[in-house]
């Protein structure tokens, strides 16, 4: 089917308490991955494209692998920009065919992000697109922040609800203490960060950096992690209204295990493919994981995703 914006989708997802997963798309192996996953489990998926998916695939390459997916699909599927630092990368994307823009202002001064994803959403929205924007800091790992200096970073609710106001924005991403790029899922939420924030802006909130995120209770006690008020993790926060998730780090590390293998297992091989097919198994398999995890399996169906779609604005994507 053609792509669909990610506005519905979402807002389907909070309102009847699951989350979508937005999974990067930075080869045809990752892409296809996804794809037959999100297939076999029915689910409606995000396949986020980022800057550097953009620089290391070229625009037209990363938007075709995704349209070419989504055309094959007969789940709902979105084609989102992740973390479009910049007004021209938005607009690039917009006309390249994106479903979903994030414009990620969170380098900026508070009033300097507001101003240029304002000047987004207007643009975007005018032919149906909507927008993600950020709020606070996520920060990456490679800052090397202390516990304290993540905080520090967090979304400001109070904040958060002006800025809704001011940019029209259709998905946040608050900043709630996960952390860019983490090898490991120790990392909790403050959920009561996000209580407020989605109290205040009504929004679909998204979770950056879910690879780092404690997954389950049982997965916190196991890591021997202690939780504010019993709660943090991304069971926790879908709960308390998280609506979209996304995953990069864990698919790459997949990739790479499973094309590692391979290679011990055949030292000799000289069939590129052979090494390539266990890397996208791989990836299949932490993409499973986290489409049951979030509860949108066997949501593709009822296929809510393009009812709020006006047909001319499908036509504009095909
Ligand atoms: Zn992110």
């Amino acid at each position: 089917m053609p792509l669909v914006t990610s506005k519905e989708l979402l807002q389907r997802a909070q309102a009847e308490g699951f989350a979508i997963g937005a999974f990067n798309a930075n080869n045809m192996e990752c892409v296809q991955a996804v794809i037959e996953t999100a297939e076999e489990e029915q689910s409606p998926v995000i396949l986020q494209v980022s800057q550097g998916a953009i620089a290391y695939a070229g625009l037209e390459f990363a938007s075709m692998l995704v349209k070419t997916a989504a055309e094959l699909a007969t789940v709902p599927v979105v084609l989102h920009l992740d973390h479009g630092t910049d007004f021209l990368q938005n607009v690039r994307c917009l006309r390249a065919g994106f479903t979903s823009l994030m414009f990620d202002g969170s380098a900026l001064r508070l009033d300097d992000n507001i101003k240029t994803t304002r000047k987004i959403t207007e643009i975007a929205h005018s032919i149906g697109i909507p927008v993600e924007a950020e709020l606070g800091k996520i920060p990456k790992i490679e800052d090397n922040l202390t516990p304290e200096q993540v905080e520090d970073l967090m979304a400001d609710p109070e904040q958060a609800e002006k800025f809704i106001e001011g940019t029209e924005c259709d998905s946040l991403a608050a900043a709630i203490g996960s952390v860019h790029g983490m090898k490991e899922s120790i990392q909790p939420l403050n959920i009561e960060r996000l209580d407020d924030i989605r109290r205040r802006t009504g929004v679909p909130i998204v979770l950056h950096g879910a690879s780092g995120v404690l997954c389950t209770r049982e997965d916190a006690s196991a890591k021997q992690v202690k939780l504010a008020n019993h709660e943090g993790t991304i069971e926790d926060a879908i709960k308390h209204g998280v609506s979209k998730i996304n995953v990069a780090t864990e698919l790459s590390m997949a990739f790479l295990r499973g094309m590692k293998e391979a290679f011990a297992e055949r030292p000799n091989e000289k069939d590129m493919r052979k090494v390539l097919l266990p890397g996208k198994n791989a990836v299949k398999e932490v993409v499973r994981y986290y489409i049951r995890l979030f509860g949108s399996n066997g949501k593709a169906a009822k296929n809510g995703a393009v009812s709020g779609i006006q047909a001319s604005e499908i036509k504009y994507h095909e």
